[in-house]
């Protein structure tokens, strides 16, 4: 069964570069010595962490990957990857919409870079997705045929911004699956991914993804948000999602980031087991974890 990836993060020199001045010290860490201070491996350049990154998806018999910029306005690290590896990477990246040229660093990613997913964080950059800034961001990325937006909803956290003493004042209110709806119905064509399950937001996922058919859900994370609803197991989650959408519109992913960690195997495994378990088709297995996103980014672009 081929395996691909719908949602592991680039953590590009220049995203470490952004939290270092995000923490303001003087005089400034270099992103090695943050690295250091977390006790990751420093990626030392967008071309080398691909290079790693394409290494570990072949220890671990993954075939292809989306890469997400996880910091607005690193397109340029990530397409270095997609470029450097177009048939294994899938770039995507993140966006701030109150941006004043947001929709121009959209076109030129979509357009001239290659990039494939367009990335809001709605709870972070405090941008409700009815927002005209929204409007403007999608529309510039429905104007080419492919590409996906991702809309992260429900609980947020950023692990290396904790470690990092980092503030992270996300108003959670904006993550709401139904405004994905909206969004969804305003431009069919457009393939919507919402993460993890909808991070603790379930229940509104499925109703959007049940009213929109061009919204996914991806499986990615330990999705620890079940702890949110009493009883609730992955199993349930995974059982009543095949339920309301079927098997064509649930993707696949880990959420890995940094290395030496790497991919994240046990994330694979747990996921592969419940669906075992579940009594899905090898069929509707296939496409799970590999056939959407083929279908959704078919090699490189
Ligand atoms: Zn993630």
């Amino acid at each position: 069964m081929t395996i691909n990836d719908a949602h592991c993060h680039f953590f590009s020199p220049q995203f470490f570069s952004a939290l270092v001045r995000q923490r303001g010290r003087t005089p400034a860490q270099s992103p090695a010595e943050v690295c250091r201070e977390l006790q990751w491996d420093d990626p030392v350049t967008p071309d080398a962490l691909a290079d790693r990154w394409v290494a570990e998806l072949d220890a671990r018999g993954v075939a292809r990957t989306a890469l997400i910029a996880s910091v607005p306005g690193d397109e340029d690290s990530v397409a270095a990857a997609v470029a450097r590896h177009p048939s294994r990477i899938v770039g995507f990246f993140m966006v701030d919409p109150s941006a004043a040229d947001a929709p121009e660093r959209v076109r030129h990613a979509v357009n001239d870079l290659g990039l494939a997913g367009v990335c809001l964080f709605p709870a972070m950059h405090h941008v409700p997705l009815v927002d005209e800034h929204i409007i403007r961001i999608v529309d510039a990325a429905a104007a080419r045929p492919g590409v996906a937006v991702f809309v992260h909803c429900g609980v947020l956290s950023v692990g290396v911004r904790a470690k990092l003493g980092l503030p992270s004042p996300f108003d959670l209110r904006l993550g709401n699956p139904l405004d994905v709806s909206r969004l969804a119905l305003a431009f069919p064509a457009v393939p919507f991914i919402i993460p993890h399950f909808g991070a603790g937001m379930l229940r509104e996922a499925l109703m959007a993804a049940d009213a929109c058919k061009n919204i996914y859900l991806d499986t990615s994370s330990s999705n620890s948000w079940i702890r949110y609803t009493p009883g609730l197991t992955l199993e349930a989650v995974f059982k009543t999602t095949l339920s309301v959408l079927g098997a064509s519109r649930l993707l696949f992913g880990t959420d890995s980031s940094f290395f030496p960690r790497g991919w994240q195997q046990g994330v694979y495994d747990t996921q592969k087991a419940i669906v075992a378990e579940a009594g899905v088709s090898a069929a509707d297995a296939a496409l799970i974890f590999g056939g959407n996103f083929e279908r959704l980014f078919p090699g490189a672009r």
